[in-house]
């Protein structure tokens, strides 16, 4: 505690062994002890006391669109790393589409990681793309320090990052298991998309049965089958269909290497209430009914799903027309994803610990972070300070994402984040901001 050069402390810390009042020292950007509340500050540090306001671990979000280079007017480095530091998040993984270039080759990946690097208001890392023609790129990318590699098993949306086979799955399949790595698959399979009504239009019914669950339920069947052959590590991307539930908890009882996240959206929002021609509630799998909902939180109680992780996926709003069919298939939740899950997380009988589990020990794990997700010695000193009682009202133009669209507008929620720290330093107090401070995350080897 001698060395430490700033001390922060609440009377509610959440640490892996419990919630308790601590004092937490850190110094050189690392948490150094976990200490009684009232140990003494050694002259010199910096003390913030917190008192009753929650200190818990900056979330670790894996699973974002940030769009940067390239489709910038979507959304950019500067704007959602600002979003997700309001909101409490410290950690942002990238996924690989939606920029132009995406993240396919090394080359692109440098690209990348030279625009996020002087933009970032909190640490940034890449997941790589699994193409069809890009299987000699995976392993250099490995090597370049990329957390894993995504795939699309349906069209993925946009016409540069075009979607796996099950053939063209298998080989990238085998080609990352090869080196141990890790692919997240975006499950819909294309037979039962292609198969379901296409009515288009402005009816959330109508969008809904154009993608059904089995859908889901087929392509994650598929996936478990090739894991299982190639005992080679795989992870669901945003769940919706609680039909699969039975089909991922078996296949994780015997032992197959499959980890599963679902979303914010899925969680608190219900297709019964999506309004007719509202495609700012439009993501890909769909938000499902209430008592699919039901289900998924069952799942994450019991551990089937093992985290929460907004998929923050923004567009120009004039790509949020009111026709489901066509309008640009993503939420934008990275400002409200800790508020919206707590909110209902409570009223389900879940305390802070299991949401700090969901989106930021489970998330950091995923991605092989061992310096992030949770507050004990050793780890990096990201903490989010939030008012979990505290409510507010979602107002678009109090969000900093580029494109202010929400399908929270107008909704109550608890927990009010009151500041955000990366590695010792406040990068937000009440809605105030730091120069970027964040750092580019490579895989640890
Ligand atoms: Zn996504």
């Amino acid at each position: 505690m001698s060395d430490a050069e700033l001390v922060v402390r609440s009377t509610r810390v959440i640490t892996p062994e419990g919630t308790r009042a601590a004092a937490v020292a850190v110094a050189g950007g690392k948490i150094t002890a976990v200490l009684p509340y009232d140990a003494q500050v050694p002259s010199g540090a910096r003390f913030e006391d917190f008192g009753d306001d929650v200190l818990l671990p900056g979330l670790v979000d894996t699973h974002v669109h940030v769009n940067d280079p390239g489709r910038t007017h979507w959304e950019g480095f500067w704007t959602a790393t600002r979003a997700a530091a309001a909101g409490g998040i410290t950690t942002l993984i990238d996924m690989p589409l939606n920029s132009l270039p995406p993240t396919t080759t090394v080359d692109n990946l440098r690209t990348k990681q030279q625009v996020a690097a002087e933009k970032a208001h909190m640490d940034v890392g890449f997941w790589g793309g699994a193409l069809p023609d890009n299987v000699k790129d995976l392993r250099p990318l490995h090597d370049a320090g990329v957390f894993g590699f995504k795939a699309f098993l349906s069209p993925s949306g946009v016409d540069e990052f075009p979607h796996l086979d099950q053939d063209q799955l298998a080989l990238s399949l085998a080609e990352i298991a090869g080196f141990d790595g890790l692919l997240i698959v975006h499950a819909e399979d294309p037979h039962h998309l292609e198969a379901a009504p296409q009515q288009g239009g402005p009816k959330y019914a109508d969008f809904l049965a154009s993608r059904p669950r089995d859908a889901e339920d087929t392509a994650i069947a598929g996936l478990i089958a090739q894991a299982k052959r190639l005992n080679a590590r795989v992870h669901v991307l945003h769940l919706s269909s609680s039909d699969a539930l039975p089909l991922i908890a078996a296949a994780k009882a015997e032992g197959v290497r499959i980890t599963v996240e679902t979303c914010p959206h899925y969680l608190t929002l219900t297709a019964e209430e999506v309004p007719d021609g509202a495609s700012e509630f439009k993501c890909c799998p769909p938000i499902r009914e209430s008592a699919n909902q039901d289900l998924l939180w069952q799942a994450l109680a019991d551990g089937t799903i093992d985290c929460v992780v907004t998929d923050h996926s923004p567009s120009t709003a004039d790509l949020k027309t009111d026709d489901f069919a066509t309008a640009w298939g993503g939420i934008s939740g990275l400002q409200l994803s800790l508020a919206a899950v707590w909110t209902e997380a409570r009223k389900r009988g879940h305390d802070l610990a299991d949401v700090v589990r969901w989106m930021s020990s489970s998330t950091a794990e995923l991605a092989g972070l061992a310096q992030k997700g949770a507050i004990e010695a050793g780890r990096d000193a990201d903490f989010a300070v939030l008012a979990p009682d505290e409510t507010f009202t979602v107002d678009p133009a109090a969000l900093q994402h580029r494109n202010r669209v929400t399908a929270y507008a107008g909704k109550t929620l608890s927990g009010v984040v009151k500041s955000t720290w990366l590695r010792g330093e406040r990068i937000v107090l009440d809605g105030e901001f730091t120069d970027p401070k964040g750092q580019l995350l490579t895989r640890t080897p």
